[in-house]
C-alpha cells in the first residue's frame, strides 16, 4: 500500500495540504505538456492534419493564454483535492476501483472505460446546457468562454466552480461503477488529450470520424455561437437533441437557450 494511503498520513493535515498542492502541480504540469506537445505537432504537421475545416479567423493573444494558464492551475487545484478525496474514500473501501485483473472478467477490463466515456459524456452534456443558462452561465461558465478563439491551453480554463462540478463525477461514478485503476489513469489521459484536441484551432479528424467525434471545428463553433455544440467527445447527444450546428457561421436561432 502507498504511503499516503496509510490512516496516519491523512491524520496530519499538513502532509495532506502537501500532498494536494504536489497533486496540482502534477495535474497542471502533465496539462501543460499535453498542450505544449500538442500545439508543437500541429504546427509541425498542419498541412497533414487540416482537412480544410481549420477554423481561419483565430485572434488568441499571449494575454489570452495567460489567462487561461492561470484559470488551469486553479482548475488543477480543484481537481488535485477531488483525487485527495477519491483516495481518502478509495482507502476507505467506499469505491469500486479494482487493482487485480482477475476481479472482473477482462472483457469488462476493456468495455469499463468506454462505459465511462459514454457515461461521462451524458452526464457533461446535461450539465453544459445547464451551465448555459443565463443566471449559471455569468458565474460558472463565462471565465471558459471568454476565448472565443480556443487554443490548446482553454482546454483546462474553467471557473473553480465549473472545474469542480465537471470532476465531481468521477469520485461519484467510482462509488458505483467498477474500474481497474489503471484504466482509471487512461481515461484521464484521454480526457486531457481530448480536451487539446477539441481547443487546438487545428481540425485532425477526417469527415467520417467528425460524425461521431467532436473536434477542432465542431467545439469552435461552440465557442462563438454559444448556442449548439454542447458535447464533449462524441457528437450523439448534440444530433439528438438537435443542437448541433457544423457550420461555423450562420445564425443559429433555432437553437434557443433554455
Ligand atoms: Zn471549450
Ligand atoms: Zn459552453
Amino acid at each position: 500500500m502507498l504511503y499516503f494511503l496509510d490512516t496516519a498520513f491523512w491524520s496530519h493535515l499538513e502532509w495532506v495540504a502537501l500532498f494536494v498542492a504536489s497533486l496540482a502541480v502534477v495535474i497542471f504540469a502533465r496539462y501543460l505538456a499535453i498542450s505544449v506537445l500538442y500545439q508543437f505537432l500541429v504546427k509541425k504537421l498542419r498541412a497533414k492534419v487540416s482537412h480544410g475545416t481549420t477554423p481561419k479567423k483565430r485572434t488568441a493573444t499571449s494575454k489570452q493564454i495567460k489567462r487561461e494558464i492561470t484559470w488551469a492551475f486553479t482548475a488543477s487545484l480543484v481537481f488535485a483535492v477531488l483525487v485527495a478525496l477519491s483516495l481518502l474514500a478509495y482507502q476507505n473501501g467506499l469505491t469500486q476501483v479494482y487493482t487485480d485483473i482477475h476481479e472482473h472478467s477482462l472483457t469488462y477490463f476493456f468495455v469499463s472505460p468506454a462505459l465511462m466515456l459514454v457515461l461521462y459524456e451524458s452526464y457533461y452534456y446535461w450539465l453544459h446546457r445547464w451551465m448555459h443558462l443565463p443566471r449559471v452561465f455569468k458565474h460558472v461558465h463565462k471565465v471558459h468562454h471568454e476565448s472565443t478563439s480556443p487554443t490548446v491551453f482553454t482546454a483546462f480554463s474553467f471557473h473553480p466552480i465549473e472545474a469542480f462540478l465537471q470532476f465531481i463525477f468521477f469520485p461519484a461514478v467510482i462509488m458505483l461503477v467498477p474500474v481497474h485503476a489503471v484504466m482509471l489513469a487512461a481515461i484521464f489521459l484521454l480526457l486531457s488529450f481530448f480536451a487539446v484536441v477539441n481547443h487546438a484551432g487545428a481540425e485532425i479528424y477526417s469527415r467520417g470520424m467528425r460524425k461521431f467525434l467532436i473536434g477542432a471545428s465542431h467545439h469552435e463553433i461552440h465557442h462563438q455561437q454559444f448556442r449548439a455544440n454542447f458535447g464533449l467527445n462524441f457528437t450523439g447527444w448534440d444530433i439528438f437533441m438537435k443542437t448541433e450546428r457544423t457550420e461555423p457561421t450562420g445564425s443559429d436561432k433555432a437553437i434557443q437557450q433554455k
